[in-house]
Parts: structure tokens; C-alpha cells; sequence
């Protein structure tokens, strides 16, 4: 009889064990958020590049030829006249953002102006564009340094008229959270329940700019079909997926796998951590690549050569072009030519600030 009541009671246990430990083995249901697995941790590399520049490059070397549909990104720093003086794209956008100082613009269809801490240009090359980058000069000789992303056009785009779009740091709504320990800039995307809507570039491209204080976390909820990466601009230790540390000058490329990318910062840190988090949409094609022409194939980068030489098939304007600001840039041209004297920023922000778009809505993935 005891061995009967012993035996019904293992049943019983095992019946009730199976049930219980079962429902590990159901996948979550399809609107449930899982985290996306890290691929690979990459320090940027330093090297010089322009004239007189240095940039962290960790998308564009050995190490990370590409990361689609990402070509190239580049840290970049210049306290003096070094830059990037008259020279062609072809095929791909750039994103800019200044982090610190003044750059100035300028492109042959006429387009010019100066980016300062906190703006973005976005640039799309398209069938070809040739322009100038160069530092606006401080007289404390203070650097200049800020962030560029090449994103490749998807193959029916590639041949569109160049463009420029510039969007200034007031006209990006800021999040804040935690009691002000979290703040994230939406450059584009969706954050806490605050999206910018704007198309920046025909590459779909989620771009978020955060600042975390010591004792703080995210949650950001990503696309499925969009490749991300997270660089850490300053701050040390954030831990990433509940299990990475990363610091400074360090790229996180992640898997195309979850929906979810969340950070905690310990609150045993001192400073402040900022990093980027930018996402593309995954692009089915091939990238053949020379220097700043990029194509699908190797014929079209050969012609992209002999138009840039011949200056004809949309490099027309190569013939009667002379960049302003190649030489450097003085301050007579930035409160000139370029339009970019601070005075002129403050009127630009004022004409803005009715449109200020701002909101705080806690959503977690
Ligand atoms: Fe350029």
C-alpha cells in the first residue's frame, strides 16, 4: 500500500513538474520584446585622414569593412586649419554630428553654411557631389570634433540629385527620464514615447544621442530589420544586455536578432557617459567601394572616376567651382558668406522654438 502511495506520488510530482517547467520551452509570443545579441566589440582606430585631421574609425577598416548598411564612422577631431578641404562623393549619404566646436560647409551646387555643438547634416551624394569640410577656427585653439556616418543608398537611389538637409540641435526633441539622470536626444526615431518623424535620408536610419548620470538605465526598442551599433563618445562601464561592459571610443555591433537593446549604468561610476546608438535598414546588395565613391559595381566606380576627371555626367559644376572655405575658414566668412555668426544662430533659434516639440512618457521594452 506504501509503495502504491509513494508511487502515485512521484506521478503526481512528475505531472505537476512537467507542467510547470513546460512553458520554458514556449517561445515568447511575437510582440514580445527580446534582447538582441552583441557580434563583436571594436575599439575606433586612430588614424590621420583629410589634411591635418585624425579620426577613430570603427566602420571602414579591416577590422569592419562594412556594417550594412553602414560604409563608414568616423570620430573626428581638428583644432586647427586641418580638415577636409574640396573633394567628391558618389552613392552613399553622410550624417554628421559636431560634438564639440564648428565645422563649416560648403558644396559646389552653391549650398554652405556652419555646423555647430549639437547640429547634423545630412548629405546625400547621389550621383555625385563635391564639397568642403573645414574647422572653424577658436582663439583658445579649442578642438572641434564631432561624428560622421556614411549610410549606403539603397541601388535605385544611387543615381538621385544630390542634396543637403541640415537639422539644427534645437529642432531635436530631448527626452528626459529618471529625474534628469537619463536624457536622449531623438535625431530620428522613437524614444519614450517621443518620435521625430523627419526623413533625414532615404536609407531608413534610426539615430539616438544618449546622456546617462551615474544610477541610471535604458530600454530602447529597435526594428527587426535594421542593423545597430552603440559607440561610447565618454564614461566607462556601461553594461550592455545585462552582461557587457563597454567604455570609451568603444563600438558595439549587434546581431540582427531582438527587438531590445537596454544599458545599465552602475551607480558607483563619477562622470556623466554619453554614447550614440544608431540603427540602418539591412540593404541586399553589393558594395563596391573607392575611397568616397560607392557603387554595386565596379564599372560604375570606373566611370565615376572619369566624370569626377572630365567633370561632365553631373560633375558640370567642377568647371567653374572654386571652394571659399578650402584655405580655412576666417571670420569674416562665417559672418558672411557662410551665414553662421552666433548672432544669426540666436534668430534662427527664436524663429524655431514656437515649434518645439518636448515630451516625457515612460515606455519600456
Ligand atoms: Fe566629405
Amino acid at each position: 500500500m506504501h509503495i502504491f502511495a509513494l508511487a502515485f506520488g512521484i506521478l503526481l510530482f512528475s505531472i505537476t513538474y512537467y507542467y510547470h517547467t513546460r512553458d520554458y520551452n514556449i517561445p515568447p509570443p511575437e510582440n514580445m520584446s527580446s534582447l538582441r545579441t552583441i557580434k563583436t566589440i571594436l575599439p575606433g582606430i586612430e588614424q590621420a585622414e583629410g589634411v591635418g585631421a585624425t579620426v577613430r574609425r570603427s566602420i571602414g577598416n579591416m577590422k569592419m569593412r562594412n556594417f550594412s548598411p553602414f560604409l563608414m564612422f568616423d570620430h573626428f577631431s581638428s583644432n586647427g586649419v586641418g580638415g577636409f578641404p574640396e573633394h567628391p562623393h558618389l552613392g552613399q549619404e553622410t550624417i554628421t554630428l559636431m560634438t564639440k566646436g564648428a565645422f563649416a560647409h560648403e558644396d559646389f551646387t552653391g549650398s554652405k553654411g556652419v555646423l555647430r555643438e549639437g547640429d547634423l547634416q545630412f548629405m546625400t551624394a547621389g550621383r555625385g557631389t563635391v564639397h568642403s569640410e573645414m574647422p572653424v577656427i577658436h582663439p583658445d585653439g579649442s578642438p572641434n570634433v564631432g561624428l560622421q556616418l556614411w549610410v549606403d543608398l539603397p541601388e535605385e537611389l544611387k543615381e538621385v540629385e544630390p542634396r543637403y538637409r541640415d537639422l539644427k540641435t534645437w529642432e531635436i526633441p530631448t527626452v528626459e527620464q529618471q529625474d534628469g539622470k537619463l536624457k536622449v536626444r531623438v535625431i530620428s526615431g522613437k524614444s519614450y514615447g517621443v518620435e521625430l518623424l523627419k526623413e533625414l535620408a532615404y536609407t531608413p536610419v534610426q539615430y539616438y544621442h544618449y546622456v546617462m548620470k551615474p544610477g541610471s538605465h535604458f530600454s530602447q526598442e529597435i526594428p527587426k530589420d535594421f542593423n545597430f551599433f552603440l559607440y561610447v563618445l565618454r564614461g566607462k562601464n556601461l553594461v550592455l544586455q545585462k552582461n557587457r561592459k563597454v567604455s570609451q571610443y568603444e563600438n558595439v555591433f549587434f546581431n540582427p536578432d531582438g527587438t531590445c537593446i537596454v544599458g545599465d549604468y552602475p551607480e558607483t561610476e563619477r562622470d556623466e557617459l554619453e554614447f550614440v546608438l544608431i540603427g540602418g535598414k539591412i540593404l541586399d546588395q553589393k558594395v563596391v567601394q573607392h575611397g568616397p565613391f560607392v557603387a554595386t559595381s565596379r564599372e560604375r566606380i570606373q566611370q565615376a572616376f572619369l566624370d569626377y576627371q572630365m567633370a561632365r555626367n553631373g560633375f558640370e559644376r567642377l568647371r567653374t567651382w572654386n571652394s571659399l572655405i578650402s584655405r580655412g575658414v576666417t571670420d569674416e566668412m562665417v559672418d558672411g558668406e557662410l551665414n553662421g555668426s552666433l548672432e544669426a544662430r540666436e534668430n534662427e533659434r527664436k524663429k524655431f522654438i514656437s515649434k518645439w516639440k518636448e515630451g516625457v512618457i515612460d515606455e519600456n521594452c
